[in-house]
């Protein structure tokens, strides 16, 4: 199936008619053709969002509420078409699709629909000056979403419902290597009546389109979610234009479990919080720390459970591991394994390639565990992002927390304690802008979402995220 770029409500080809290819992971093979657009398809987006804005940030909060809440019921009544489209294009399992990436992508939707209707903002009163302050928080105008593969429309409409909820209009590009539900998204506005130029879809390579988007001297903030160089790099290019950013970047996620923890329910959310969709999620715990005394049990039953997962084709339904997203990728994964043994690391269970009976060619691997010594590692420092953790051990609470924190980056943690002062003492003092404790990604839309160090800049989710998409202007009116 070919893709074409969505512009002002149009589905078009890329100007300079140039394509790139589609992979289907679980096979290996084309299965259809994506726009290679270039910095022109750019400008023509710009412009017809640039066009659709007086209008869109002007339409009444009721009436955008209510468009959003019709693409949210659209994608639910559409679940099954965009979880098996997404599964194809990504090589998650269709479990996964089903249960977790498109109803989230509705709920991101619905979400930001019911949360316009209670954005405020706050007044001053200046007592004593007969002054009164009041603060407007007024849509942006023409704002970039730049999305990954790993979770394609969960993170795209992560970014796109609260800009266009917040009013202002959007050009977005899906990552290049997952574009088909971006594409469907598009026909789902149309049908939910979004007007005209309010949402511009651009596919292509993120070195062009993504740079155009971000080097757009009127493209006046960036939302993007993908991995720590390219945040920089993006940065470096809209700092001088003084952008507004917010940065989801990568993690290297500590795990930390203490002896006293609910061993049962650690161990069956521990297989989850490493795998789940071939441990291509930035949350993914990929270092588990775990307290000496039940070192050696956690890894054996670690090791039973983790082998008893299915490595299969992503449509099957009883799939645990689907396919890793691309070739390309499945090299960069592999090659840590081989940097596991460089570095002494202990190949616990996995590291090799599957075969998966009718799909030969297609990008699987088995879950990965290995056990190291030294955090400093390249595998303990360097974020693999796909089926690979680490296990290292702790004596106690001090070097759990210094453990933990020796990294660079900053995303989440998750801690599996029943300790109400160490869970205290954790939650204030590790280095992340997540902490989950006796659970692993759960999420509360209205809760803020980024990360420290090296994993972002700025934080979205909830009115954070209508803060962000929002230009702050304050009016202070003095009377007599
Ligand atoms: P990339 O940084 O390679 O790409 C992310 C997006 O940026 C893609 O759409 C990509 O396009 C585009 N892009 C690439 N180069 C540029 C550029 N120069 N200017 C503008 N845009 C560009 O990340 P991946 O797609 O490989 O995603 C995996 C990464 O995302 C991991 O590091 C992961 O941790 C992170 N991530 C972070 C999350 C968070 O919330 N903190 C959540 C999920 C993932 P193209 O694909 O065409 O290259």
């Amino acid at each position: 199936m070919n893709i074409q770029n969505y512009i002002n409500g149009e589905f078009v080809n890329p100007i300079q008619d140039n394509w790139l290819d589609n992979y289907n992971p679980s096979n290996g093979e084309i299965y259809g053709q994506i726009p290679n657009s270039s910095t022109e398809d750019v400008e023509k987006a710009y412009l017809a969002a640039a066009n659709a804005f007086p209008s869109w940030s002007n339409t009444n909060l009721e009436e955008r509420s209510s468009i959003l809440s019709k693409i949210a019921n659209l994608i639910l009544e559409k679940l099954d078409f965009l979880a098996a489209a997404e599964s194809k294009d990504n090589g998650k399992p269709i479990s996964l699709a089903k249960s977790v990436d498109i109803p989230r992508a509705a709920s991101n939707f619905q979400f930001f629909a019911n949360a316009i209707t209670q954005f405020s903002s706050e007044a001053h009163e200046s007592v004593g000056f007969n002054a009164i302050n009041f603060t407007l928080r007024q849509p942006i105008g023409v704002v970039g979403c730049i999305s990954p593969w790993n979770l394609p429309l969960y993170l795209f409409t992560w970014k796109i419902a609260p800009a266009i909820a917040a009013g202002n209009c959007v050009v977005a590009k899906p990552s290049e290597v997952t574009p088909m539900t971006a594409f469907l998204l598009g026909k789902i506005c149309n049908e939910a009546g979004l007007p005209k130029g309010v949402l511009n879809i651009v596919h292509g390579l993120g070195n062009q389109v993504g740079e155009a988007i971000v080097s757009h001297p009127n493209i006046k903030a960036i939302s993007f979610t993908g991995g720590t160089k390219t945040g920089s790099h993006i940065a470096k290019i809209a700092a001088p234009m003084f952008k507004k950013l917010s940065l989801e970047l990568g993690g290297k996620n500590p795990n930390i479990i203490f002896a006293d923890c609910d061993y049962d329910k650690m161990l069956a959310t521990t297989v989850r919080s490493s795998f789940s969709n071939q441990g291509q999620i930035c949350l993914c715990g990929s270092r588990i720390l775990v307290q000496e005394s039940i070192y050696e049990k956690f890894k054996v039953d670690f090791i039973q459970k983790v082998s008893e997962l299915k490595v299969g084709h992503p449509s099957d339904s009883d799939t645990d591991i689907g396919a890793l997203v691309s070739a390309a990728h499945l090299q960069k994964v592999k090659s840590y394994i081989d940097i596991a043994e460089q570095e002494g690391g202990k190949i616990l269970f996995g590291g090799k390639t599957v075969t998966v009976k009718d799909s030969e060619n297609g990008y699987y691997l088995q879950p990965t565990i290995i056990e190291v010594s030294d955090n400093n590692c390249r595998l303990n420092q360097e974020e693999i992002f796909g089926p690979v953790v680490t296990l290292m051990s702790f004596k106690n609470d001090e070097e759990a927390l210094s453990l933990a924190n020796e990294t660079k980056y900053g995303l989440s943690a998750t801690l599996w304690t029943n300790n109400l002062n160490r869970t205290m003492q954790f939650s204030q003092k590790l280095e992340t802008g997540i902490v989950w404790v006796n659970t692993w990604m759960m999420r509360d839309l209205r809760t803020p979402f980024g990360g420290q160090k090296d994993s972002g800049l700025g934080r979205e989710g909830g009115f954070e995220a209508l803060r962000f998409f929002t230009e702050t202007k304050n009016v202070c009116i003095k009377y007599q």
